[in-house]
């Protein structure tokens, strides 16, 4: 054994954990500086009988590593990029901020999420939704290949003419089917756009959602947005007229040139308190929806929705709007459609495409808040059931989704069966049961 598995005190035992809601004691971790080392952790977690645990941010929400050999790829941060071809290869440890700032220097752009921290790996095994998405699709539909080992300690590469059907089922099933060490992934010819966020204050937002359901009906594919209800707190780092308050926040990032005539009808809706919409370069990305990128406890809940009908919106007025005290610190839609909803030209198991919101709630705070904000979010998400499609949200399951009955239904029936199937061929033993975990046929 070459590779050096930190124990409980010893130095490199301690993990990067985004979400500090999950205190976990692995058995062990290592961390990993090469593909070959994850290839030996493997092995021996196989032979000594314990699970296997990945991690590149520990940002997810998932089951903890309990008693696991806990894989962190945090130092596997290589990033090549082909401009000729558009294609960048990107190690199991990259972040999202690092990947936009290299592929910008070739006037290029990665498909990746909201916020510049997390990884970009683990971001697109869940799908991958961000503020390209109905231009370019999920981040998954952009991948070529990828390199994976499984639990029989094999590194295999994976794509559509290499173990195709590996191929298909690790795109979507996270990290079930074995450790991706590195993918290759298409690049976007996108360095600016025209985006950023409107915040309105609590009495504009039912005027600004009544006009922004209709006007959202309307803008183009080139056009993602969002909008939040946001609880904030009363920080210094916080905007004066946005601290501590209840603020609607709707988010731009649209790839066309008539931005401005876009966005009118939304500025005319109501005076926002802060108007952050326009010109950015692309690096800029991670201002649209401004994600605290500290480490914090923070729990979640998700859904996706066929339609936003006036009755929705009432929905989630009546349950998260500005009237309501509630430990709710983000309500999310965010809209789908456009390249989301099409069948892509490398199918993969994230299915639900034809879902035209997501939603997403979610409690930042203290652990006695956990309770509270888990009934809550069921609240929310059991009054929306009229208008939901599946279950959870697959790229943003959570630890309220750890019921592999619940994670069964962020799949399409015959997608999920299939990776049932291929989790029987290549992982028998459920070595790989540290994550929303999809146990062998
Ligand atoms: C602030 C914030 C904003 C977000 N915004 C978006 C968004 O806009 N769009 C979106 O789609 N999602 C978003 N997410 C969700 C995010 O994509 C998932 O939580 C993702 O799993 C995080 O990956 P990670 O590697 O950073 O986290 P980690 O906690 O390190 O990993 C999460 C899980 O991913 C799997 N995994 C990670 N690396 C590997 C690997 N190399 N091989 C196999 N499996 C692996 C494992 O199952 C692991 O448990 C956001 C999350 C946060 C915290």
């Amino acid at each position: 054994m070459t590779v050096h598995i930190a124990a409980p005190g010893e130095p490199g035992y301690e993990v990067s954990r985004a979400n500090t809601i999950i205190q976990e004691r692995p058995a062990g971790v290592v961390t990993a500086r090469s593909a070959g080392d994850i290839q030996e952790a493997v092995r021996h977690a196989a032979a000594a009988g314990l699970p296997v645990a990945v991690q590149a941010t520990g940002h997810a929400y998932t089951t903890p590593a309990d008693g696991a050999l806990l894989v962190s790829t945090r130092e596997l941060t290589g990033i090549s990029i082909d401009a000729e071809a558009r294609t960048a290869r990107v190690e199991a440890g990259v972040h999202a901020g690092s990947l936009i700032a290299a592929t910008a220097e070739h006037g290029l752009a990665p498909i990746n999420g909201a916020a510049l921290t997390v990884g970009t790996v683990g971001f697109t095994l869940g799908g991958g939704l961000g503020p390209l998405g109905r231009s370019y699709g999920f981040a998954v539909d952009n991948v070529r290949s990828l390199e994976i080992v499984t639990a029989d300690g094999a590194l295999r590469t994976a794509s559509p003419v290499e173990e195709p059907d590996l191929f298909w089922g690790v795109r979507g099933s996270r990290g079930n089917l074995g450790v991706v060490t590195a993918l290759v992934t298409d690049l976007v010819p996108v360095t600016r756009l025209y985006g950023g966020g409107l915040y309105f204050d609590a009495a504009s937002t039912v005027r600004v959602l009544e006009v922004y359901r209709e006007w959202v009906a309307s803008v183009p594919n080139s056009m993602s947005t969002s909008f939040a209800f946001l609880r904030l707190p009363p920080l210094e780092v916080i905007p004066e007229p946005l601290r501590g308050k209840f603020v609607l926040h709707v988010r731009i990032a649209y790839t066309g040139d008539d931005g401005e005539t876009l966005v009118r009808p939304l500025r005319a809706a109501a005076t926002p308190l802060i108007d952050a919409v326009g010109e950015m370069p692309y690096t800029s990305v991670g201002t649209i929806h401004n994600d605290p990128s500290e480490p914090a406890p923070f729990v979640e809940r998700s859904a996706l929705l066929r339609e936003l009908s006036t009755e929705t919106l009432k929905v989630l007025l009546d349950l998260a709007g500005p009237d309501v005290e509630a430990p709710l610190t983000l309500v999310e839609l965010r809209q789908l459609g456009g390249a989301l909803a099409r069948r892509p030209e490398r199918p993969s198991a994230v299915g639900h495409r034809d879902a035209a919101y997501s939603v997403f709630v979610g409690t930042a705070g203290l652990p006695e808040l956990v309770e509270p904000a888990h009934e809550c979010h069921t609240r929310l998400v059991d009054a929306l059931s009229p208008w939901r499609l599946g279950g959870p949200f697959l790229s943003f399951l959570s630890g309220m989704d750890l019921d592999p009955a619940v994670i069964a239904t962020a799949y399409e029936p015959a997608d999920y069966a299939r990776l049932r199937a291929l989790k029987t061929t290549f992982d028998p033993t459920n070595l790989f049961r540290v994550n929303h975990n999809i146990p062998p046929g």
